[in-house]
């Protein structure tokens, strides 16, 4: 399922992992919630694909461990959101469409 682009709305700030948000629901290791707010990455979507790493000009993402998630056993971590050129790269080219790129207000 790609990463809902309302999620700002529809979910609540349940903590912080590396520098960034972390938009729940969380029941680790099932459920592991959106990470980032302008670079988002569902990770509930995530298959571990790491086109975004790949892609990302500014080397935005890391990888993180995810063991015992139901979809991939390591997620792209957006841990330099600050970073981000908006080039629409990793959105694009997410084969799960768990990545919402928006704007800093
Ligand atoms: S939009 Fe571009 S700069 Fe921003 S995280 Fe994605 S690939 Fe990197």
């Amino acid at each position: 399922m790609p990463i809902d682009p309302d999620f700002q709305t529809k979910r609540q700030v349940v903590g912080e992992h590396n520098g960034h948000k972390v938009w729940g629901p969380v029941e680790a290791p099932q459920k592991l919630g959106i990470h980032g707010t302008t670079s988002a990455v569902d990770w509930d979507s995530c298959i571990g694909d790491g086109v975004c790493i790949d892609v990302c000009p500014v080397s935005l993402y890391d990888w993180a461990e995810s063991p015992g998630h139901p979809l991939s056993e390591r997620k792209s971590d957006p841990a330099r959101e600050n970073d981000c050129i908006q080039c629409l790269a990793c959105e694009m080219q997410c084969p799960a469409q768990a990545i919402k790129i928006t704007p800093p207000p």
